[in-house]
């Protein structure tokens, strides 16, 4: 007996890592980043058997800026990870300069709080994965999806394989009544089920790097408007230094593009150009490290993002706001909002039919998210003509209102309670953007 207990004791703890995924399971979810741990969690919440796989073993990195907004850090809250979040550091707001201004603008007051944050995607998302972990989700970290799909007789495609490989060529097939797609901008899920991303609508492509920096602990984030390349031209974009208060800073920037009128520019050298005009205010030292670039899709722009018994989420659903390249947040409400979704679907008595997630993702998305994309869609669109900035951008920075009106809209804190002006011509010009796109036969997440 001794012996035997010996030989327990002494057997590996089984990790993310270690254990072969199950046979089957209610929901399959690909990608712990912040979509698909949120949605794990808020499934596992409910009862329901989850299973959540990423190909990445636990501590990834991952291409950002590493910005949390007020509304993000609401939705840390809500996940059961306020006291972790706590001890982070806290942004009170935006010092925005560019065309001879700056301003120096706080996150307004609202439901959300007022307190931002900056944490490097290795420690957010194991933190996210571990919680949906705590709450029930069988987390395989270092496990790579396989989906084959199949065309279905509604004319949809669905997902007939689902194959788990891990760690020395391990490998599980696993049957899911739900499979959701949380896995990132380039979705190896959709693709397989046939997602499409629309170029010709605005997209950005970004460059991160991290800086040691005295003033690492600055409760401000820093954002350059006016962004010019080494040869001095303006770039539709802006650069960024977020404080992670650990001695060191998140520096980046990024470019907005269509496919008809591309980014001009390589975002490395943009990033090396910026350092430059940052480094004594913020005190930096060295060269950039870890220099990641990556694209975002934004703003709802691809279709196909759900079938009968699958959905895409996150990056993979065209998630991030067009006009500052924000995706954790919309990851994480997408990632409950989702979780009520899936209920429903599973307890459905006609899951192929009105509970169908084909119909119902795409609606719950437009509902939630609609409005706000298809406005700073639109937006992002008129700063992609080379003209636009240079002819609005000191007009628009000359006005510290209008700045503090941009910053409440584009950090995503303006809400359908919210009735004050700003808020109210926001949401009305939202629906009216979403109509115009609705006429033009280009719906959001169509
Ligand atoms: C340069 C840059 C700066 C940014 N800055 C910010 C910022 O400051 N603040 C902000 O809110 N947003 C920012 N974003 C956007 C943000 O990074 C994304 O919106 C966010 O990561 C989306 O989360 P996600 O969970 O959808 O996808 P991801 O975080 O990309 O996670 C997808 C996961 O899926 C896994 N995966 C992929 N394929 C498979 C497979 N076949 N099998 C198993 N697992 C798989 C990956 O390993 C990964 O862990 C930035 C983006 C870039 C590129």
């Amino acid at each position: 007996m001794e012996g035997v207990s010996e030989t327990a004791e002494n057997a590996p703890r089984p990790t993310p890592e270690n254990h072969a995924p199950p046979a089957e399971c209610d929901v399959l979810i690909v990608g712990a980043g912040p979509a698909g741990s949120a949605a794990a969690t808020w499934l596992a919440r409910r009862g329901i058997d989850v299973v959540l796989a990423d190909r990445a073993p636990l501590g990834r990195d991952k291409t950002c800026g590493d910005g949390l907004t007020p509304r993000a850090m609401a939705e840390m809250r809500r996940l059961g990870l306020s006291e972790w979040a706590g001890e982070r550091i806290s942004i009170q707001g935006l010092r925005l300069r560019g065309f001879g201004t700056e301003h120096e603008i706080p996150w307004p007051a609202g439901r959300f709080g007022t307190r931002g944050s900056a944490v490097p995607r290795r420690e957010l998302d194991r933190a996210l994965a571990e919680k949906a972990a705590e709450e029930g989700a069988r987390l395989h970290a270092g496990w790579t999806a396989r989906i084959t799909g199949t065309s279905d007789v509604m004319g949809g495609v669905t997902p007939s394989e689902v194959t788990l490989s891990g760690p020395d060529g391990a490998e599980q097939q696993i049957s899911a009544r739900v499979v959701v797609g949380a896995d990132g901008a380039r979705s190896s899920v959709g693709r397989a089920l046939g997602r499409r991303w629309h170029r010709d609508l605005p997209f950005a492509v970004a460059a991160r790097s991290y800086m040691t920096a005295d003033a690492h602990d600055r409760p401000w984030i820093g954002s350059d408007l006016e962004l010019r390349d080494a040869a001095g031209a303006i770039q539709p974009g802006y650069g960024w230094v977020f404080p992670l208060g650990d001695g060191s800073v998140n520096l980046g920037v990024g470019a907005l593009a269509t496919s008809d009128r591309p980014a001009n520019v390589n975002v490395r050298e943009l990033l090396a150009a910026y350092v430059p005009k940052v480094r004594e205010e913020w005190g930096l030292h060295g060269e950039p490290r870890e220099v990641a670039s990556a694209f975002l899709p934004m703003g709802g722009a691809v279709s196909g993002v759900a079938g009968p018994n699958w959905a895409l989420t996150g990056d993979a659903a065209g998630l991030i706001n067009p006009l500052n390249g924000e995706g954790i947040d919309y990851g994480l409400e997408a990632g409950r909002l989702l979780a009520g979704v899936v209920a429903e679907h599973l307890s459905s008595t006609d899951p192929l039919g009105a509970g169908a997630l084909t119909k119902v993702w795409p609606q719950v998305l437009r509902k939630e998210f609609g409005p706000s994309f298809a406005l700073a869609r639109r937006l992002a669109a008129l700063l992609t003509y080379p003209r636009f900035l240079p002819a609005v951008g000191p007009t628009g920075m000359g006005s510290e209102t209008l700045m503090t009106a941009a910053v409440r809209c584009m950090g995503n804190v303006v809400t359908e309670d919210d009735a004050d002006l700003v808020s109210a011509l926001w949401r009305g010009f939202g629906r009216g953007h979403r109509l115009i796109d609705r006429v033009q036969g280009r719906p959001l997440f169509a």
